[in-house]
C-alpha cells in the first residue's frame, strides 16, 4: 500500500472488530474505569519489550531508559493521554494491532461476550486481550501517536478512529520513541480528568506495576504556582513482602492483575526460598479456566523477575506445560539481569527453581484433594485435562500425578469421579488388571456390550471420555502393579476361562461352519467368534490386544490422520445365549444358502458398530 505524505489513509476495521466495538459501546455503564488499567498495562508491556530487545540491541534505547507511564489530563481539550516510552509501533504494526483481531477463538469469544451480562463484559474484554478497545467505553474518539524504537522522528504514525467502523492512519512526527494514546472523553466521562480519580484507579488496578505511573499536579508554594510530577502507584513488589503482612485483599488484587481473571483465585501459594537458592514466588491456582484456554497457544502463566525487574512475561522454564494454568510471578536474585531467552533454556538455577515450584504446586493439590475434596473436584473439572499431560511430560512425578487424577467409573455416580487409589482399594487382591473403556460420552460407553461381562462379575471399569485419555493410558500403562486394560481389546483376565469354554462350544456345538460362513460374508471384520464377555447383547466388536481401539480410530479420523494408521479390522463376537444368534444357527443348519443369514448377520454387525460409538459406513438410505 502506498501513502501520500500528509493524506490520511482510511481503512476499515475487520468485521469481528466492528462487532466487538459495537458490544463495547453497549457495555458503557459499569466498570468504565478499567480502560485505564488496560492502557497502563499496554504501556508497561511496551516498556518491558523495548527493555528486553535492548539487551541485544542497546542502540534502540537512544539514551532513554527512564521508564515512565504518563497520564496527561487536558481539561480544556477534554482529553486524557496515556503516554509511554516503550517500544512504539510502526505504521504496519499499528494497522495490524489496532485494526484487526488476529487471534483464534475470536468468533467464540464474541459469541460469549454477546451472551454475557453487560456488567461482566469490560473484564472479559481485558481477559481476551483486546483491552485497547476498552477506551471506547469512555471516549468517542481515540488518537494514537507512536514512534517505534529505532525509527526517525519523522517516521512516526498517527492512528485515529471514532470506533464506528473506520480508522485513519497517516505519517506524523514524534520527539522520541514511544506511544501516546489520547482519549477524547465523552461528556459523561469527564471525571477521568480529575487527578484524584486517576490516583484512585491506579491504586486499585495498577499499583503493583513496576514502572512509575505519573501525573503532573499543581502546587502553590508561597503564592507561586508550580507543577510537580507525582507517582501514583506504590510499585511495591508484593511477593517480596513478608507473608504475615499481606492482606487477603492485596493478594486478590494482585492476582487479578497478573491473571486478568475477574474472579478470586482458588489457591494462593507464597514461597520464599533462602539459603543455597534464593527466590520468591507468588503463585495462584485460578478458580476457573480462562474461556480461551484451549484456543490460544499454550503459554506459561508465570512471569520471571530478576530482582524486581520483569524479564519475561511467560517463562516456559519455570513450570512444565502441564501446570500452565498456574499464574503468578517468580523473582530470583541469583540470575543476571541481562539474561536472554536462549540463556534461560538450560539454566541450572531455573531448573532448580522449577523443581521446587513443581513440588510445591503438587503438594498444594494433594492437600486440597485430601482436605477439601469439593474444591479439588472443582479444580479437576477445570484443569484435570491439562494435569493429565503431566503423566508423559514429567516421568519423575508420575506416581504423584497418577494419584491426583480423578476418573469416572462404572461404580461411581456420574459427576462423582474417584481416584485410582480408591479403585485399587475395591479391587480383589488377586486381580492383575484395572479395566477401562474410552469413548465420547459416559452415556455412550456405559451401555457398551463389552462391559456386560465386567458388570456380571461386579468388576469396576474406568469410563474415560477425553481425547487425551488414550495418550494418558498409553503413558501410564499401569498403576501400582495393576495393568490398565482396555475393555474392548483382547480378552480380560476374568474372561479367559470363559473364552476357552466359548472356543470349545464353537467346536462342539457346530458353530464353526456358521462362524466361518459369516466371516466370509462380512468383509469389515477380521474374524467372527463366540463371545465370553456378552451377557445380554447379541454382538459386539473387539479389537486385538495392542491394536487401535474404536475411539482412537475415530479420533485419528477427526484429526485427518487416518492415513497414518489404517484402521485395524475388529473381531465380531456373538453371544451364543442370544435368541438372534441361535436363530441364525438354525437357519444355517437348515439351509446354508438362506439369504436371510447375511441380512441378520449384517444387522448384528451394524448394531455392534453403533454400540461402540462408531458410524455405519454406508447407512441405508
Ligand atoms: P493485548 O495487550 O492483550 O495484546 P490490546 O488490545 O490491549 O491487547 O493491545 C493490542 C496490541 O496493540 C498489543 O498487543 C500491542 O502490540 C499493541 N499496543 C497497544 N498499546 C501499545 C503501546 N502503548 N505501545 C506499543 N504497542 C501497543
Ligand atoms: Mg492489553
Amino acid at each position: 500500500m502506498t501513502t501520500t505524505v500528509g493524506a490520511p489513509e482510511r481503512l476499515e476495521f475487520k468485521t469481528e472488530l466492528k462487532q466487538l466495538l459495537d458490544l463495547i459501546v453497549h457495555s458503557l455503564y459499569t466498570k468504565q474505569e478499567i480502560f485505564l488499567r488496560e492502557l497502563i498495562s499496554n504501556a508497561a508491556d511496551a516498556i518491558d519489550r523495548v527493555r528486553y530487545e535492548a539487551l541485544l540491541k542497546p542502540d534502540l534505547l537512544d539514551g532513554d531508559s527512564d521508564w515512565k507511564i504518563r497520564l496527561i489530563p487536558d481539561e480544556k481539550a477534554g482529553t486524557l493521554t496515556v503516554s509511554d516510552n516503550g517500544i512504539g509501533m510502526s505504521r504496519d504494526a499499528i494497522v495490524e494491532n489496532l485494526g484487526t483481531i488476529a487471534r483464534s477463538g475470536t468468533r467464540e469469544f464474541l459469541e460469549r461476550l454477546r451472551k454475557a451480562e453487560a456488567k461482566d463484559r469490560p473484564e472479559m474484554i481485558g481477559q481476551f486481550g483486546v483491552g485497547f478497545y476498552a477506551s471506547y467505553m469512555v471516549a468517542d474518539r481515540v488518537t494514537v501517536l507512536s514512534r517505534t524504537a529505532g525509527a526517525a522522528k519523522t517516521d512516526a504514525v498517527r492512528w485515529e478512529s471514532d470506533g464506528q467502523g473506520e480508522y485513519t492512519v497517516e505519517p506524523a512526527e514524534r520527539e522520541a520513541r514511544g506511544t501516546d494514546v489520547t482519549l477524547h472523553l465523552r461528556d459523561d466521562a469527564k471525571d477521568f480528568l480529575q487527578s484524584w480519580r486517576l490516583r484512585e484507579i491506579v491504586k486499585r488496578y495498577s499499583d503493583f506495576i513496576e514502572h512509575p505511573v505519573v501525573t503532573e499536579v499543581e502546587n502553590e508554594v508561597e503564592g507561586k504556582k508550580t507543577t510537580e510530577e507525582q507517582t501514583l502507584n506504590s510499585r511495591q513488589a508484593i511477593w517480596l513482602r513478608p507473608k504475615a503482612e499481606i492482606k487477603e485483599q492485596e493478594y486478590k488484587d494482585f492476582y487479578r492483575q497478573v491473571s486478568k481473571d475477574f474472579e478470586d483465585p482458588q489457591k494462593t501459594i507464597h514461597l520464599a526460598a533462602e539459603g543455597t537458592m534464593e527466590f520468591r514466588a507468588l503463585l495462584f491456582l485460578p478458580a476457573r479456566k480462562p474461556f480461551d484456554f484451549y484456543w490460544r497457544e499454550p503459554k506459561s502463566g508465570v512471569q520471571l523477575y530478576v530482582r524486581r525487574v520483569m524479564i519475561m512475561p511467560d517463562c516456559e522454564e519455570l513450570l512444565p506445560g502441564y501446570l500452565r494454568f498456574v499464574k503468578g510471578v517468580v523473582d530470583s536474585s541469583d540470575l543476571p539481569l541481562n539474561v536472554s531467552r536462549e540463556l534461560l533454556q538450560h539454566n541450572p538455577i531455573l531448573a532448580r527453581i522449577r523443581t521446587s515450584l513443581v513440588t510445591k504446586v503438587l503438594k498444594t493439590l494433594e492437600e486440597m484433594k485430601s482436605g477439601e475434596p469439593e474444591a479439588y473436584l472443582k479444580f479437576f473439572h477445570e484443569f484435570g485435562t491439562v494435569l493429565k499431560e503431566g503423566i508423559s511430560q514429567d516421568p519423575g512425578n508420575r506416581e504423584r500425578l497418577a494419584d491426583l487424577l480423578l476418573f469416572e467409573t462404572t461404580k461411581q455416580e456420574a459427576g462423582k469421579p474417584t481416584t485410582l487409589a480408591e479403585v485399587l482399594g475395591r479391587l480383589p487382591a488377586e486381580a492383575k488388571e484395572i479395566p477401562y473403556l474410552i469413548g465420547e460420552t459416559r452415556a455412550q460407553i456405559e451401555h457398551s456390550p463389552v462391559l456386560e461381562g465386567y458388570r456380571a462379575r461386579g468388576e469396576e471399569v474406568l469410563l474415560l471420555t477425553e481425547p487425551i485419555d488414550e495418550f494418558l493410558i498409553e503413558s501410564l500403562g499401569e498403576y501400582k502393579g495393576k495393568t490398565l486394560k482396555a475393555a474392548d481389546r483382547g480378552e480380560s483376565a476374568g474372561d479367559k476361562a470363559a473364552a476357552e469354554d466359548a472356543k470349545k462350544k464353537a467346536e462342539s456345538e457346530g458353530y464353526k461352519g456358521l462362524l466361518e460362513h459369516l466371516a466370509s460374508k462380512l468383509p469389515d471384520v477380521k474374524e467372527v467368534r463366540l463371545s465370553a464377555r456378552l451377557k445380554e447383547s447379541a454382538a459386539c466388536l473387539v479389537a486385538d490386544e495392542g491394536s487401535m481401539g474404536a475411539y482412537m480410530e475415530r479420533l485419528m479420523r477427526r484429526m485427518g490422520r487416518s492415513g497414518d494408521a489404517p484402521p485395524a479390522k475388529r473381531t465380531l463376537e456373538l453371544n451364543p445365549e442370544h435368541a438372534a444368534v441361535q436363530g441364525l444357527k438354525r437357519m444355517f443348519e437348515t439351509n446354508r444358502e438362506d439369504p436371510r443369514i447375511e441380512t441378520v448377520a449384517g444387522l448384528l454387525h451394524d448394531q455392534a458398530v453403533i454400540a461402540e460409538g462408531s458410524k455405519l459406513k454406508d447407512p441405508a438410505p
